[in-house]
């Protein structure tokens, strides 16, 4: 099972959704699976700005609540995760070129942007259905099964991935796609790639996978582990204090 992250990636990618204008006020949610061990949710109610690590609530490995009020929208996140065992976190939100195209019952089904065919393929339009119900989730995961992003008729989008940040991006290259979209439709129509290219561009894609963030040097630093040299490792930051303290005794550095 996919592990998707931890409660700072919810957090993260949650307030980023709002610092991009995604989502409004309560709008939108956010969850992570935690490998066969349950999952991560963002709380009902709270707008994304206001996240914290210690409002995110926590679910068993069957959906169930265990800490926190999870997303009205939950049992839908819980479709999709049952449905795909490769996804590790899902994202809904309500980007307003993409909801603006939802709303207007256009799919983006057509090839025209390549790097958007290797990154994100084809994004289906979903029926419309009433939001928090079961309707609305059986059909949005039934869609993401052959998928990695869905818009859905007068209401927003999701994007699901292997982990929070993937997933997170995929919403970003979705709303960019649904933007430049529009802007073409308004200059006379996007012309779609030829077939053969579309198929050459889909074999490009493992080539163009996002790049890991390499592992901070501890949970609050945002710096990288000094490996290539760029940073100094613990044993090299004594050494220079001690140096420090050597050549000015009176700062009193030991
Ligand atoms: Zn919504």
């Amino acid at each position: 099972m996919a592990d998707g992250g931890g409660r700072r990636d919810i957090v993260t990618y949650g307030v980023r959704l709002h610092e991009r204008g995604f989502v409004a006020a309560t709008d939108g949610n956010l969850s992570a699976r935690l490998g066969d061990k349950g999952f991560l949710a963002t709380p009902t109610g709270l707008p994304k700005e206001e996240l914290r690590e210690e409002v995110v609530a926590v679910l068993d490995g069957e959906g169930r609540p265990l800490s926190g009020k999870p997303s009205s929208e939950w049992p839908m996140h819980y479709a999709i995760y049952r449905l795909r065992p490769d996804v590790g976190a899902v994202v809904h939100a309500h980007p307003p070129f993409a909801t603006a195209l939802a709303c207007s019952g256009h799919a983006i089904d057509r090839p025209f942007l390549s790097e958007a065919v290797i990154s994100l393929g084809t994004v289906p339009l979903v029926p419309f259905e009433l939001p928090s119900t079961g309707e609305l989730a059986e059909r949005v995961a039934r869609t993401l099964s052959g998928h990695d992003a869905v818009l859905m008729a007068n209401h927003g989008a999701v994007t699901v991935g292997p982990d929070v940040r993937t997933a997170y991006y995929r919403m970003e290259t979705l709303e960019q796609t649904a933007r430049i979209f529009l802007y073409a439709e308004l200059l006379g129509g996007g012309r779609p790639l030829p077939q053969d290219t579309v198929e050459h561009l889909k074999g490009l894609g493992a080539g163009y996978r996002m790049a890991e963030l390499p592992a901070p040097v501890c949970e609050h630093c945002p710096v990288a582990a000094g490996e290539d040299g760029l940073y100094l490792r613990r044993e090299e930051l004594v050494k220079l204090l001690a140096e420090f303290g050597s050549l000015y005794p009176g700062m009193g550095i030991k």
